[in-house]
């Protein structure tokens, strides 16, 4: 299926730090469909072959293995193109137009235009209403079009909603893709495969065999030169309210009925109507903020989050967040999840963690400890389950946790894809299947509400939290309330 790729800030760092990087790989791999155009815009003046040395130069600083070779490189600058362009200004759409309506022969495309049109958002939230405007007033929104809309996607319910609204009047739900880009990370998706195509995990998959779950989205880094921006944001609506959710829903979703993008979008969508709804009491209870101050992280000493540049001085941001809930249906009643985010945190670690129950009567010692899998994101993909077994060659009676490591990195070597390149081939291609869709965005936003509004009205501020720990005392405090606690202090 050839494609016309069109980027909207195609110089920008998203642009340079995932999307272009991605797109390599993809062709590296030789999964990109053939006759495929990426048009990268911005408002400087440059040549294809500007734009082209920009990006070889670029890729000078990336790992070894990431580098392309000379050829490597020769063979995917044929399909990079530059425009100059100021989406503020509406007569230049004519131009994207008719550099998209070009026949195109020499690509060997059928009828010389792309099947394809993915219009990427690869530039600062506020210009998307004008972009996707034009874009349907310029009549760049027929079926072969789709726009990918990055993060974030609103402050709040009201603003995505907005967002929402414009982006409706010209495209159709399965035209708008909104990336999490958690969904595209190969765990995430066996953890799909895991349920629902394996008969051993779906019948323990329910609170009689299930303790409690835990999501950990821990971050090594402080805001760096983002501080403005951040402090605007927080870690609730940066990392809770779209990816910490996302993950619950995959983990709590019941089967869908197919691998339709919409079946599956709805059990999701089902989950985030089933979260228990957070009150001011409840809030002040399951919820923990945090801010970092200075601290140790990886030997390095760090300085606070309040030191920070472009962070005014007596902010009240929060820069962790630790929650329990609970998803009030039949199969997962009573089970506590526990949601966990923040910077500058003991270590850059993204997991889930299911937790079984212990078996009911204990004929070992040690049998009180019980089955625990753990469904790794960050830094390596994988998923690993711990059983319990006698110590080889020992006479102890004693059990001890052993894991069963399933490593995709080796296993699929071969058929490695990162987590932006799926997204891209599947926005390319169509596939609407880990793309979110405006309902189940919009739910997240009225769940993570009242929190935001407790909080505003809370005087007391986010609890200080050292730089190289896990968060405040009191996150630990939340899982320990209910006779558990969190991974890394089991
Ligand atoms: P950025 O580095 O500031 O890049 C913005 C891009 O937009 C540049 O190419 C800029 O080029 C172009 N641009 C700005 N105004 C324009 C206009 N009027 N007409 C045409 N082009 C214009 O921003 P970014 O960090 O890439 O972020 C882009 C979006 O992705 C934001 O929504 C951000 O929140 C989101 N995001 C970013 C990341 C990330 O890792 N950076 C991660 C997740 C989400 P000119 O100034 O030359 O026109």
């Amino acid at each position: 299926m050839s494609f016309d790729l069109v980027v909207f800030g195609g110089t920008g760092d998203l642009a340079w730090r995932k999307l272009i990087p991605a797109l390599f790989q993809a062709n590296r791999h030789g999964q990109l469909p053939a006759g495929g155009r990426l048009l990268a815009l911005a408002r400087d003046e440059r040549s294809d072959d500007e734009y082209r040395a920009y990006i070889r130069e670029r890729f000078a600083g990336v790992d070894a293995d990431k580098r392309p070779s000379d050829e490597e490189f020769a063979r995917f600058a044929q399909l990079l193109h530059y425009r100059r362009m100021d989406v503020t200004q509406p007569e230049h759409f004519a131009g994207v137009k008719r550099w998209i309506e070009e026949p195109r022969a020499e690509e060997g495309r059928s009828g010389g235009r792309a099947e394809t049109v993915v219009f990427f958002m690869a530039t600062s939230p506020q210009l998307f209403p004008v972009i996707c405007e034009q874009l349907g007033r310029a009549g760049l929104n027929g079926p072969q079009v789709r726009v990918v809309l990055e993060k974030p996607l609103g402050h709040d319910l009201a603003s995505a909603q907005e967002i929402n609204r414009v982006v409706r009047s010209a495209f159709r739900e399965e035209q708008a893709l909104r990336i999490d880009h958690y969904l595209g990370k190969a765990a995430v998706q066996n953890l799909m495969a895991l349920r629902f195509g394996n008969a051993l995990f779906e019948p323990l998959w329910r609170r009689e065999s299930i303790a409690n779950i835990q999501i950990t989205l821990a971050e090594g880094i402080g805001v760096g030169k983002r501080g403005d921006f951040y402090d605007q944001t927080g870690a609730l609506r940066d990392m809770v309210q779209n990816h910490a959710l996302q993950l619950l829903t995959m983990i709590a979703m019941e089967p869908p009925s197919s691998n339709d993008a919409d079946a599956i979008r709805d059990e999701k969508l089902k989950v985030l109507r089933s979260l228990k709804p957070f009150t001011p009491e409840s809030v002040a209870r399951d919820v923990v903020r945090g801010q970092y101050r200075a601290g140790t992280v990886e030997g390095q000493a760090v300085p606070g989050y309040l030191e920070e540049l472009k962070v005014p001085a007596a902010s009240a941001c929060e820069t962790f967040v630790a929650l329990r809930t609970e998803v009030q249906n039949w199969r997962w009643a009573g089970v506590p999840f526990y949601l966990r985010t923040g910077k500058r945190l003991g270590a850059r670690d993204a997991q889930i963690v299911v937790n079984f129950r212990p078996v009911p009567h204990a004929i070992f010692p040690g049998s009180g400890q019980a089955n625990r899998l753990v469904i790794k994101l960050q830094p390596e993909d994988g998923l690993e389950l711990n059983l319990l077994a006698k110590r080889g060659g020992s006479c102890s009676e004693l059990l001890s946790p052993v894991s069963l490591d399933l490593d995709f990195d080796k296993a699929f070597a071969s058929q490695r894809v990162g987590g932006y390149e799926r997204l891209l081939l599947d926005a390319i291609a169509g596939r609407l299947n880990l793309f979110v869709r405006s309902d189940e965005q919009e739910q997240a936003w009225r769940w993570v509400e009242p929190v935001l509004r407790a909080w505003a009205s809370d005087p007391a501020g986010p609890r200080p939290y050292a730089a190289g720990s896990w968060g405040p005392a009191a996150a630990s405090a939340l899982v320990a309330r209910d006779g558990f606690a969190w991974a890394e202090e089991q």
